[in-house]
């Protein structure tokens, strides 16, 4: 099968106005932000009033990494996390969660209105459904009614299709995430917050009472540092891979009849999540599927046709999607290490628009010394319950798995004869040959931890199985913890 698409994200035809320069000398701040994605333009954007210096570094444009690649809902109707939350924790801990996500939906509320954001936010109903004749939403809708969530119950969807059960609310959001973020970007700008594009962070040392941040050529001292980087490369020993894994789902948007003010998700695998979005031309259903371990299903030739056997419709966009999981359900948002002064925004379990709006306030609050409630809940230093883990070997196995299986066999049988593999002087190799019949030679080794890297015929990337690092054809980083390129030299 010949998969001929627009192999991007259908957010990512939104080009921003503005680009942001290169960091290209040495200098001292009070708050370095690294990483230009919801979260960190969400910290740079409570901050902005304040009388800290601020500055914000990403290390290729801002937003395009796994912010361009959302569904982009703001709802607080999350699968069942209201009953996973409660079997693992306890009811105060859902009641704590549900408060959180209603409270960052109505930030950005807020913040839209503010800043007169145009980013087509839309009151959109919010579905939860099954279609799974051995799964029933009892338990979830046991706890929304102790939680007084007032929901309403059916079996079919606004778009007709129908389903085994499914309950909904009224007042949640869709928008377009690059839109929004961008438009934060401008107003943080106007408050004199400095934002540098290009810029990656590669070491951070903490000297007295400031951290020596590095990028290649430059250093930058600062008091305070936020990582809102995504997967949290300089966290040693935070155990990072004991407490998470990396889950990755494939996505497609397709003309659709009609711009339906709906959001729907399973509760169940295969999961399905959908939305609608018109870009005033054409009207388009988004539809996510075939979610998994990052580690463990490589064969994107078969992820993406899933995907589009699951709908067999023609898409106009097509693309992939990673976010971190955390073993106990909840994000990791606070200062890391009890220091006050290093914090991180991470592990959102694919809710990031809400949770990453609301790491926001919590860092900016953190730094700022203005109590926030829900400070303990997502306290990055919490003790998990592994006893409770549920899938924990799987966890701890996960990454090793891939590591030693990607080291094993290199060239997978699903490949075409224009992926290759070599040992030149001593460094092993890979080969992708374009439709042009031209060479791009890259490292085959991942440089975050060493791991042998899968080609994507697909989206035309190599692919690390272990930690999510991707690269283009031409060795250049564009995603995920490393932050080095594997551009090949002779
Ligand atoms: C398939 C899928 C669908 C989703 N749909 C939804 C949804 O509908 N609603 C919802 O709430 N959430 C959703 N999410 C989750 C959400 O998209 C993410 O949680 C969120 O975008 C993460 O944002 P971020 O800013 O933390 O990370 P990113 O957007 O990845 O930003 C991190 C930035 O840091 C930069 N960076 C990394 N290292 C460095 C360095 N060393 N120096 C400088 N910069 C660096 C990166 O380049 C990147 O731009 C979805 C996730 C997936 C996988």
């Amino acid at each position: 099968m010949v998969i001929q698409l627009k192999n991007k994200s259908i957010w990512s035809d939104f080009k921003k106005t503005k680009n942001y320069p290169k960091l290209d000398n040495d200098i001292t701040t009070d708050v370095l932000i690294i990483g230009g994605g919801i979260t960190g333009l969400s910290v740079a954007y409570h901050l902005a009033n304040s009388n800290l210096k601020v500055c914000l570094v990403e290390k290729n444009k801002l937003g395009q990494a796994v912010t361009s690649k959302t569904t982009g809902k703001l709802t607080y109707l999350q699968e069942n996390i209201y009953s996973k939350l409660n079997v693992f924790h306890n009811i105060d801990t859902s009641k704590l969660y549900l408060e959180s996500q209603v409270d960052a939906i109505n930030l950005v509320k807020e913040i839209v209105e503010k800043e007169k954001i145009n980013c087509d936010l839309e009151k959109v109903q919010s579905y939860v459904f099954t279609n799974d004749e051995n799964y029933s939403l009892d338990k979830e809708k046991e706890i929304l009614k102790q939680l007084n969530i007032k929901f309403k119950e059916t079996n079919v969807l606004p778009n007709k299709d129908k389903v085994k059960d499914a309950f909904y609310v009224e007042d949640t959001y869709v928008f377009h995430p690059l839109k929004y973020i961008y438009s934060l970007a401008e107003v943080c700008q106007k408050k004199k917050i400095a934002i540098y594009e290009n810029t990656k962070i590669v070491s951070i040392e903490k000297e007295d009472n400031c951290h020596i941040c590095e990028t290649p050529s430059n250093i930058i001292k600062a008091k305070y540092v936020v990582l809102a980087l995504h997967y949290p490369y300089f966290l040693s020993p935070f155990w990072m891979p004991l407490k998470s894994y990396i889950e990755k789902s494939y996505i497609e948007a397709f003309e659709a009849d009609k711009n339906y003010v709906f959001s729907s998700i399973n509760t169940y695998q295969p999961s399905i999540s959908t939305r609608y979005h018109s870009d005033n031309n054409k009207n388009y259903q988004i539809y996510l599927t075939n979610s998994h371990n990052l580690c463990v299903k490589n064969n994107e030739k078969e992820n993406f046709k899933n995907l589009r056997k699951a709908k067999n419709a023609n898409p106009d966009y097509l693309w992939s999607n990673m976010d971190i999981m955390t073993a106990d359900f909840l994000p990791f948002i606070g200062s890391l290490k009890n220091d006050k002064t290093l914090f991180l925004a991470t592990g959102y379990n694919t809710w990031g628009m809400t949770n990453g709006s609301l790491a926001g306030k919590i860092i900016s609050d953190l730094i700022l010394r203005i109590p926030n409630k829900y400070t303990k809940l997502f306290n990055p230093n919490r003790k998990i319950n592994f006893g409770k883990v549920v899938n924990f070997p799987v966890i701890l196995t996960s990454n090793a798995y891939s590591f030693l299986k990607s080291k094993i066999s290199k060239q997978k049988p699903w490949y075409s004869p224009n992926v290759k593999f070599e040992n030149r002087n001593g460094k092993e190799i890979a080969i992708y040959i374009d439709e042009n019949k031209k060479e791009h030679i890259v490292y085959n080794i991942c440089p975050h931890l060493k791991c042998s890297l899968i080609f994507n015929e697909v989206e035309k990337t190599w692919d690390c199985p272990c930690h999510g690092s991707r690269f283009d054809i031409d060795g250049n980083s564009i995603e995920g913890p490393s932050n080095y390129n594997i551009t090949y030299k002779e």
